[in-house]
């Protein structure tokens, strides 16, 4: 078996401003850092062309793998254009922008594509506090998952979660703290309509987005007049 590397970290990355972060956020704690993009029928292959440049911008290792089945195998309305977007969380469960098992997915192959590596640190940008009814977003879900991959591949990783107990305004903070803000403001895309950027500014991901961004902004401003 190959010996575990101490000093590579592979992070899940979407392309959006939470994995960039994260991205940037490996950078400074790891001394290599290899970044795995999935592809799974997004509606935006913008997005996985978006987050090859960012890396390539980086100088981290890129990979991309297709996961398309995750998208066939339940219906949300990321993958499916038929659907109409939840603009709020349902009442009775997750709104329909939830991919069922796409953490649970990306996670289990990400730590077999590490493992081929000797790579044991993973890292996600998950939130809990920003958990828009995302159940395999939360600390329980990440913890448990960490247990079982190292229980079924007899191994140790450690799934790294920076953004885990931060909301979306302290996202920022650390985007701007690693030196990437404006980086994370206009290359990035996390609008559900495919807006790189400031996005469409109406979908959820963009109202999250844009509100952390304001208070952020106000916040510095404060603390520099
Ligand atoms: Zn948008």
């Amino acid at each position: 078996m190959k010996p575990m590397n101490k000093e590579t970290a592979l992070v899940v990355f979407s392309g959006g401003q939470d994995s960039t972060t994260c991205l940037f956020w490996a950078k400074r704690n790891f001394r290599r850092v290899v970044a795995l993009t999935f592809v799974y029928g997004q509606k935006h292959v913008l997005e996985v062309q978006m987050a090859q440049a960012i890396a390539q911008e980086a100088d981290v290792e890129w990979h991309q793998m297709d996961v398309s089945f995750i998208g066939q195998l339940g219906r949300n309305s990321l993958t499916d254009s038929s659907l109409e977007m939840d603009q709020e969380k349902p009442a009775d469960g997750p709104p329909n922008t939830f991919v069922p098992g796409r953490n649970l997915f990306f996670l289990s192959i990400a730590a077999v594509f590490a493992r081929e590596r000797g790579i044991n640190h993973l890292v996600t940008g998950v939130s809990q506090t920003d958990f828009s009814g995302y159940p395999d977003c939360r600390d329980a879900f990440i913890k448990s998952l960490n247990v079982t991959l190292n229980l079924g591949m007899d191994e140790q990783f450690v799934i790294h979660t920076p953004l885990m107990w931060i909301d979306k305004a302290q996202t920022w903070a650390m985007a701007d703290e690693l030196g990437v803000l404006d980086l994370v403001r206009q290359r990035t895309l996390t609008c559900y309509n495919g807006i790189p950027g400031d996005g469409c500014g109406h979908c959820p991901a963009c109202k999250l987005r844009r509100e952390g961004l304001r208070l952020y902004l106000c916040e510095k401003e404060g603390r520099q007049g």
